[in-house]
């Protein structure tokens, strides 16, 4: 690391090292070139472009499109002694003159800005009379239409190369496809940017799936199994959000309901006591969470099944920003897969139609199959993963084995009879003994495997081939269409040499990892977060801009007794030491001599 980014870290930001990436990209930046970064949700972004600005001699103008977000930014900013601003519509017009001349005086490094704003000429009249240094797009996956969250506001920063064909632009997203990758660099015209893919690993992330009972019941026991601790629990409908919100009130839980039935108003005083710790849990549909950077979630649970792995993932990328353990706890049911087929039987546009049913089946075999979570995530992004995350129920062992021999020995033998020529599709169809002209013609109907799996269902089979293919059993040969081939490991089974079992959801248990990271001393662990709270009521701020979970508990561990010691926690840079330093070290003086 360069000692002068490493004394930037260190003293403005607080932190030792950097995360992957971040240092390429910010060496980019400071040459100014431009940068494009696919970096998962708590990978570091915001980093990548604010380091920079405090060493460039000009300004850095961030687009985010966020609104309520951008106050949180300037204010995180603040905490760190980063001297920024913003602009957007919740400022009057005196207001907005009095930060551009905050910024023509030299007083600003960091301008955020709403993209509506560049759709005006007048504001490019504006900015061209300051000195740039760079753009930071952030969420540029909002230019694309591919991407799951287009706006059309964004098109205007098209112009930017353009108007200002001399500063260097970066974009960022946290969506992992590549069509919308390419999308991003041609719309902004980057010229020869820097390319970064980050890993979409996300380490701290505890995936599990739980059969769906009693809903109400299993999120009550898990939430209390997590006292104390900022959840939040995503329900499809308003009506299933409001009767889980109530049941969990009427259990003692703090908790609110957050949906587009509530007023403006409503929902957005919700939202404000979720971020600044005021209540526990908040139950949302999933038009919550899009724009709240509260690094200190600790779970997210799914009440009901997710449409698509893209949204599932980005839902549950909403807790462990801060890299602490945080779980993930989906309830599942075979029957909420049936409502989502209801309504995709109602989309009209073919195409959009397609695109869900293959959405839905993706997910329903994440949620079926017994193979390591998070190789199965990761794949949906192309990327290649071992397995044995140590992190999921499958890789804990909390997933109870039953013999599935039999009903894997009817897919391989498929395979095999048909002379390992077909894809998924066409397998299924023989062994569910489907009517196709295809099938027919083949011959393939008077195989002895044909019809021989049709009191099960299409996805059953599906999660079956999941299975065989995660457990290497046979593999695609993606040179033949995706033909499926039986491997030796395979063969054993089909011949009846080795058994093949799957999954049964059963009680979860703790793992070794989950023990591990619950270290630290918890009595201390509160005594710190309740002074955090008082701290954060008094400025008005969510607790986690003043200190993350995440560093909270490494005091908790490192017991720091000086200035210096306490400098040395991550996340705590000098700024942070003046403004805190002896309130937070008096707590665990305190602490510590109370129970020697
Ligand atoms: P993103 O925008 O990519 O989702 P953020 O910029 O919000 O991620 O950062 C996520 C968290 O990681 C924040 O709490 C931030 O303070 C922390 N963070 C950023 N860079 C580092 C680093 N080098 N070391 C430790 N923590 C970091
Ligand atoms: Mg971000």
């Amino acid at each position: 690391m360069s000692i002068e980014l490493g004394k930037t870290l260190q003293n403005t930001f607080g932190f030792s090292h950097f995360k992957p990436n971040q240092e390429d990209i910010i060496t980019s930046i400071l040459q100014g070139c431009d940068v494009f970064a696919a970096m998962p949700t708590g990978g570091g972004k915001s980093l990548c472009y604010q380091l920079p600005a405090t060493l460039l001699p000009g300004i850095t103008v961030v687009v985010s499109p966020l609104i309520a977000l951008m106050k949180d930014q300037v204010d995180a900013a603040h905490e760190n002694g980063v001297r920024a601003g913003f602009i957007n519509s919740t400022l009057s017009r005196e207001e907005a003159a009095d930060i551009f001349s905050q910024l023509k005086n030299g007083r600003l490094k960091l301008l955020y800005i709403a993209p509506e704003r560049l759709s005006t000429g007048d504001f490019f009249n504006q900015l061209k009379e300051l000195e740039l240094s760079q753009f930071a797009i952030d969420e540029a996956h909002c230019i694309s239409e591919w991407g799951h969250d287009f706006r059309p506001d964004y098109l205007s920063l098209s112009r930017l190369r353009e108007k200002f064909p001399n500063v260097p632009i970066s974009a960022f997203t946290a969506t992992a496809t590549k069509k919308v990758q390419e999308d991003i660099i041609t719309r902004l015209r980057l010229k020869t940017p820097l390319r970064v893919r980050a890993s979409f690993n996300r380490k701290e992330l505890y995936y599990r799936i739980t059969r769906k009972s009693n809903v109400n019941q299993q999120i009550l026991d898990f939430v209390l199994k997590h006292p104390g601790k900022s959840g939040i629990v995503y329900r499809t409908t308003r009506k299933a959000v409001e009767n889980t919100s109530s049941y969990l009130s009427e259990h003692g839980i703090s908790s609110l309901p957050y949906h587009a039935g509530l007023s403006d108003p409503e929902r957005k005083h919700h939202q404000e006591l979720f971020k600044k710790d005021e209540i526990d849990i908040i139950v949302a549909t999933i038009a919550f969470g899009m724009g709240i950077d509260k690094s200190n979630i600790r779970f997210v649970i799914h009440g009901d099944l997710p449409k698509s792995i893209e949204s599932y993932y980005q839902e549950t990328g909403r807790a462990g920003r801060d890299g602490e353990l945080s779980h993930c706890l989906l309830l599942y049911s075979r029957g909420d897969a049936g409502k989502i087929q209801y309504h995709i039987r109602n989309i009209e546009d073919e195409l959009v139609q397609e695109r869900a049913r293959k959405n839905l089946s993706r997910m329903i075999s994440y949620a079926e199959t017994s193979v390591c979570r998070r190789k199965q995530l990761l794949s949906y992004f192309d990327e290649d993963f071992s397995g044995n995350c140590g992190m999921c129920d499958s890789c804990n062992d909390e997933i109870e084995l039953v013999d599935g021999t039999v009903d894997a020995q009817k897919i391989l033998s498929a395979i095999k009879r048909t002379g390992e020529r077909f894809g998924i599709n066409y397998i299924i169809d023989i062994v569910r003994g489907a009517n196709t002209e295809r099938i027919r013609q083949y011959g393939h109907d008077q195989l002895s495997t044909y019809g021989v799996g049709k009191d099960e269902p299409k996805e059953h089979w599906h999660a079956m081939i999941d299975e065989l293919l995660g457990k290497d059993c046979i593999l695609r040969d993606e040179e033949s269409f995706g033909a499926l081939r039986i491997t030796e490991k395979g063969n054993g089974v089909l011949f009846g040499k080795d058994t093949f079992s799957v999954a049964k959801r059963n009680a979860t248990r703790k793992s070794k990892v989950e023990a591990e990271y619950e270290k630290g001393d918890e009595a201390l662990f509160n005594i710190l977060r309740n002074l955090r709270l008082e701290i954060a009521r008094k400025k008005g701020l969510p607790p986690y801009m003043i200190f993350s979970d995440k560093t909270l508990r490494e005091m908790c561990i490192k017991l720091p007794d000086n200035k210096m010691s306490f400098l040395r926690i991550s996340g705590i840079g000098r700024v942070k030491l003046e403004t805190y330093g002896s309130l937070f070290l008096d707590a665990i003086r305190n602490f510590m001599g109370y129970h020697r």
